[in-house]
């Protein structure tokens, strides 16, 4: 199998009450799962359309692969964006939310009207514009859609009722709240330190 489901960095309970151990068992074992064994299938599909070369079904396993592969993608950053220690950004992370956004306060604001007005299910994400050399906030819908290549996440919030109905129900405000207290700020450091240096180059050449 091309792709498998990460462990875990700490416990199922470790981000209560933020995020209930009820809802990190589902949404890691059965969702992101999920996403796993459907992008394990488009691709053996795709294989076996291959090999009969019958491309009938083409669009269809195209789209069940974008589909998964991007849900395989954002709950594997997901995951590692929360922590149960709290921090703040610091340093060049905290330097470059300033220049981009204005203030922290700015870019949370903005993050924060981000989640809450997706249309459906979706995601809010930071992440760092290769083109335009610079951070930007964007709303990711479904697994896949609303985003440019190139894109290189940083911080991805997880807007599907899924990941919040059970601890929540409809108050969203409130979910999305409780995630600012769980953000595990080094690691959006180490990948905004990464993804600087190398993500240009690798568009670009
Ligand atoms: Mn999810």
């Amino acid at each position: 199998m091309t792709y498998t489901l990460p462990e875990l960095t700490f416990d199922y309970s470790a981000l209560e009450p933020n995020i209930s151990a009820r809802i990190m068992e589902l949404h890691h074992s059965k969702h992101h799962a999920a996403y796993v064994a459907g992008a394990n299938a488009a691709l053996e599909a795709m294989a076996q359309a291959r090999e009969t070369n019958n491309f009938a079904n083409l669009p269809k396993l195209e789209k069940d692969l974008a589909f998964n592969l991007g849900g395989h993608v954002n709950h594997s950053i997901f995951w590692k964006n929360l922590s149960p220690e709290s921090s703040m950004p610091e340093g060049d992370l905290q330097a470059a939310i300033a220049e981009y956004f204005g203030s922290f306060d700015a870019f949370q604001a903005h993050f924060t009207a981000a989640a809450m007005t997706i249309q459906g299910s979706g995601w809010a994400y930071l992440a760092w514009d290769v083109i335009g050399n610079r951070m930007i906030i964007g709303q990711l819908y479904d697994q896949q859609g609303n985003l440019a290549m190139g894109t290189m996440p940083l911080l991805m919030l997880d807007m599907w009722e899924h990941a919040f109905y059970l601890d929540y129900v409809n108050v969203k405000a409130d979910y999305v709240k409780a995630f600012w207290n769980i953000v595990n700020w080094p690691d959006v450091a180490a990948r905004f330190a990464s993804v600087k240096v190398n993500s240009r180059s690798l568009l670009l050449g």
